[in-house]
Protein backbone atom coordinates (compact mmCIF):
# COMPACT_ATOMS: atom_id res chain seq x y z
CA UNK A 1 0.00 0.00 0.00
CA UNK A 2 1.37 3.22 -0.57
CA UNK A 3 0.48 6.50 1.16
CA UNK A 4 -0.69 10.01 0.39
CA UNK A 5 1.67 12.72 0.21
CA UNK A 6 1.30 16.44 -0.54
CA UNK A 7 1.82 17.14 -4.23
CA UNK A 8 3.65 20.46 -2.94
CA UNK A 9 6.22 19.36 -0.60
CA UNK A 10 6.25 22.68 0.93
CA UNK A 11 2.63 22.11 2.69
CA UNK A 12 3.85 18.98 4.30
CA UNK A 13 2.64 20.37 7.33
CA UNK A 14 -0.99 21.72 5.87
CA UNK A 15 -3.54 19.22 6.67
CA UNK A 16 -6.24 21.25 4.54
CA UNK A 17 -3.81 21.11 1.15
CA UNK A 18 -6.11 18.76 -0.69
CA UNK A 19 -3.53 17.60 -3.74
CA UNK A 20 -2.14 14.23 -2.80
CA UNK A 21 -0.20 11.79 -4.61
CA UNK A 22 0.35 8.01 -3.97
CA UNK A 23 3.96 7.26 -2.44
CA UNK A 24 5.77 5.76 -5.27
CA UNK A 25 5.17 2.22 -5.30
CA UNK A 26 8.83 0.03 -6.97
CA UNK A 27 9.58 -3.31 -7.31
CA UNK A 28 13.03 -4.39 -8.44
CA UNK A 29 13.70 -6.68 -11.35
CA UNK A 30 15.99 -9.26 -12.05
CA UNK A 31 16.52 -7.73 -15.31
CA UNK A 32 18.26 -4.81 -13.02
CA UNK A 33 15.00 -2.40 -13.47
CA UNK A 34 13.32 -0.31 -11.34
CA UNK A 35 9.50 -0.49 -11.89
CA UNK A 36 7.13 1.77 -11.05
CA UNK A 37 4.27 -0.13 -10.23
CA UNK A 38 1.52 2.57 -9.82
CA UNK A 39 2.73 4.96 -12.30
CA UNK A 40 -0.53 5.27 -13.72
CA UNK A 41 -2.24 6.55 -10.29
CA UNK A 42 0.74 8.98 -10.09
CA UNK A 43 0.59 10.28 -12.93
CA UNK A 44 -3.12 11.13 -12.45
CA UNK A 45 -2.37 12.72 -9.71
CA UNK A 46 -0.02 15.24 -10.88
CA UNK A 47 -1.60 15.94 -13.72
CA UNK A 48 0.89 15.09 -16.06
CA UNK A 49 1.49 11.88 -18.65
CA UNK A 50 4.13 9.51 -17.82
CA UNK A 51 6.23 10.08 -21.38
CA UNK A 52 6.98 13.59 -19.90
CA UNK A 53 7.40 11.76 -16.31
CA UNK A 54 9.60 8.99 -17.49
CA UNK A 55 11.72 11.66 -19.62
CA UNK A 56 12.55 13.57 -16.71
CA UNK A 57 13.71 10.45 -14.80
CA UNK A 58 15.83 9.49 -17.28
CA UNK A 59 17.71 12.80 -17.48
CA UNK A 60 17.47 12.84 -13.84
CA UNK A 61 18.97 9.37 -13.45
CA UNK A 62 20.80 9.94 -16.83
CA UNK A 63 19.81 6.08 -17.92
CA UNK A 64 17.18 4.61 -20.08
CA UNK A 65 13.30 4.18 -18.90
CA UNK A 66 10.28 2.37 -20.68
CA UNK A 67 6.96 3.79 -20.45
CA UNK A 68 5.22 1.14 -21.85
CA UNK A 69 6.95 -1.43 -19.33
CA UNK A 70 7.53 1.65 -16.46
CA UNK A 71 10.68 0.74 -15.55
CA UNK A 72 13.71 2.84 -14.85
CA UNK A 73 17.32 1.23 -15.95
CA UNK A 74 18.88 0.19 -12.64
CA UNK A 75 18.85 0.09 -8.72
CA UNK A 76 17.00 3.04 -7.95
CA UNK A 77 15.90 4.02 -4.39
CA UNK A 78 12.37 4.94 -3.35
CA UNK A 79 13.67 7.56 -1.75
CA UNK A 80 15.57 9.07 -4.86
CA UNK A 81 13.03 8.70 -7.06
CA UNK A 82 10.55 10.23 -4.29
CA UNK A 83 12.33 13.30 -4.73
CA UNK A 84 13.09 13.05 -8.25
CA UNK A 85 9.35 13.00 -8.21
CA UNK A 86 9.23 16.15 -5.71
CA UNK A 87 11.34 17.81 -7.89
CA UNK A 88 9.28 17.42 -11.06
CA UNK A 89 6.14 18.53 -9.58
CA UNK A 90 8.15 21.84 -8.62
CA UNK A 91 9.51 22.09 -12.24
CA UNK A 92 6.70 21.32 -14.36
CA UNK A 93 3.61 20.68 -12.39
CA UNK A 94 3.19 23.38 -10.33
CA UNK A 95 1.78 27.61 -10.85
CA UNK A 96 4.77 29.38 -9.75
CA UNK A 97 1.86 32.24 -8.65
CA UNK A 98 -0.49 30.41 -6.64
CA UNK A 99 1.56 27.03 -6.18
CA UNK A 100 -1.91 25.36 -7.90
CA UNK A 101 -1.01 22.23 -9.70
CA UNK A 102 -3.84 22.57 -11.97
CA UNK A 103 -1.98 23.52 -14.59
CA UNK A 104 -1.87 22.89 -18.52
CA UNK A 105 1.42 22.45 -20.78
CA UNK A 106 1.32 25.25 -23.09
CA UNK A 107 3.38 25.30 -26.58
CA UNK A 108 3.74 29.37 -28.04
CA UNK A 109 5.15 27.88 -31.43
CA UNK A 110 5.34 31.20 -32.59
CA UNK A 111 8.55 31.62 -30.44
CA UNK A 112 9.17 28.37 -29.22
CA UNK A 113 8.12 28.62 -25.79
CA UNK A 114 6.86 26.34 -22.89
CA UNK A 115 4.54 27.39 -20.02
CA UNK A 116 1.97 26.23 -17.77
CA UNK A 117 -1.12 27.99 -17.95
CA UNK A 118 -2.57 27.85 -14.38
CA UNK A 119 -6.07 26.65 -14.63
CA UNK A 120 -6.97 28.54 -10.58
CA UNK A 121 -4.93 32.04 -11.38
CA UNK A 122 -4.35 32.25 -15.16
CA UNK A 123 -0.53 32.90 -14.54
CA UNK A 124 1.56 31.47 -16.50
CA UNK A 125 5.09 29.71 -15.83
CA UNK A 126 7.48 29.87 -18.17
CA UNK A 127 10.05 27.25 -18.87
CA UNK A 128 13.72 28.03 -19.74
CA UNK A 129 14.12 26.98 -23.69
CA UNK A 130 17.55 25.51 -22.18
CA UNK A 131 15.92 23.54 -19.96
CA UNK A 132 15.92 19.56 -21.08
CA UNK A 133 12.44 18.95 -20.79
CA UNK A 134 11.26 21.98 -22.50
CA UNK A 135 13.35 20.96 -25.53
CA UNK A 136 11.29 17.46 -25.30
CA UNK A 137 7.98 19.25 -25.02
CA UNK A 138 9.23 21.29 -28.30
CA UNK A 139 10.64 17.97 -30.19
CA UNK A 140 6.91 16.20 -29.38
CA UNK A 141 4.96 19.60 -30.48
CA UNK A 142 1.21 20.23 -29.63
CA UNK A 143 -0.50 16.74 -30.58
CA UNK A 144 1.63 15.24 -27.73
CA UNK A 145 0.47 17.84 -25.60
CA UNK A 146 -2.69 16.16 -24.26
CA UNK A 147 -0.70 13.15 -23.52
CA UNK A 148 1.76 15.03 -21.55
ZN1 LIG B 1 -1.83 29.92 -10.33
Amino acid sequence: MSNQLPLNPARSDDPHYRYKRPSVTIRYSNSNHTHISNADALCKAIFRGKKILFHFFSLNFATQVNTKKDWIKGFQSSQLVESAIDQFVISYVLCSACGNPETEIKIKSSKNVVYLKCKACGSRTYLSNTDKICEKILKMGKKALKNL
